[in-house]
């Protein structure tokens, strides 16, 4: 099942495809949570995906956590040590922007604004003290990430907070694809196109620590709620791995594609 969530005449809606290029719409009484428990086929009407307004496909977001360095191929880039446990940083939920979205910065703020394609993965149920091979049971499903990054902020502080969440620095999107259309997420390509040119390009097979690893140790740490996201790394690609670093710049289209999982566009506007 493929979820997306839309504006339509000014209000969140619930919508699920129906073939292609139509998506069913849910009554907007409809919550996620209610929709996962029953996604029988909605029943309020039908748009077309191409002329529909997206929104982040996420509905009472408490946490983001995000997994810094969770590629072999971007610690290379970087010339960082793998590391010896999953580390840890968060996002905003009040960051979050759509696909489509325009995410605008000032250049007196930052010159360093990045990109990192990531698999983006949405709690379904309470997961407290899981072991890994529990971890799965408890995702709802998956998304593409843009996890936007200024690396002038980001690398000027102690910690990453301010560099990791101006606003719409968290693309989500274009949907949610629900868990048992993605058996494996770690055979997932994933790459990033700037202006329609490939920088990031690897799988998901790639990562340090995989989805149910990350999901055990967060859960070993803090109680991980339905709504909740986990961004999970960024492969090799990044401006700040390139020289010159292409910083992204106004005007920049920025898409994340991961296999299965869709299209996210992010339009840059820099003032
Ligand atoms: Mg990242």
């Amino acid at each position: 099942m493929r979820l997306y969530r839309i504006n339509y005449d000014g209000s969140p809606r619930w919508g699920q495809t129906v073939g292609d290029e139509l998506l069913g719409l849910y009554d907007p009484s409809r919550r996620l949570a209610d929709i996962l428990a029953d996604p029988s086929r909605p029943d309020d009407g039908e748009v077309a995906l191409s002329e529909a307004q997206l929104l982040a496909p996420v509905e009472h977001v408490g946490k983001i956590v995000c997994v810094g360095v969770n590629y072999l191929d971007h610690c290379r880039e970087t010339d960082t040590t793998p590391p010896a446990e999953p580390l840890l940083f968060a996002k905003f939920p009040s960051i979050v922007s759509g696909s489509g979205a325009v995410v605008s910065w000032s250049q007196a703020l930052t010159a360093q604004v990045d990109f990192e394609a990531e698999l983006v993965v949405s709690i379904g149920t309470q997961a407290r003290d899981l072991p890994p091979k529990a971890a799965l049971h408890h995702v709802a499903g998956y998304m593409c990430g843009n996890d936007l990054s200024a690396r002038d902020l980001q690398l000027g502080d102690g910690q990453w907070i301010r560099g990791k969440n101006l606003d719409g620095f968290c693309a989500l999107g274009p949907c949610l694809v629900t868990e048992d259309e993605v058996p494996d997420p770690q055979s997932l390509a994933i790459e990033c196109r700037v202006n329609n040119k490939p920088m990031q390009s690897s799988n998901t097979s790639e990562m340090i620590f995989d989805v149910a690893e990350i999901i055990s140790y967060c859960s070993s740490h803090f109680t991980l709620e339905p709504g909740d996201l986990i961004m999970t790394g960024t492969p090799h690609g990044v401006a700040l791995g390139r020289t010159p670093s292409p910083w992204l710049a106004d005007g920049d289209v920025v898409v994340v594609t991961i296999e299965g999982l869709g299209d996210l566009t992010t339009i840059c506007q820099s003032f």
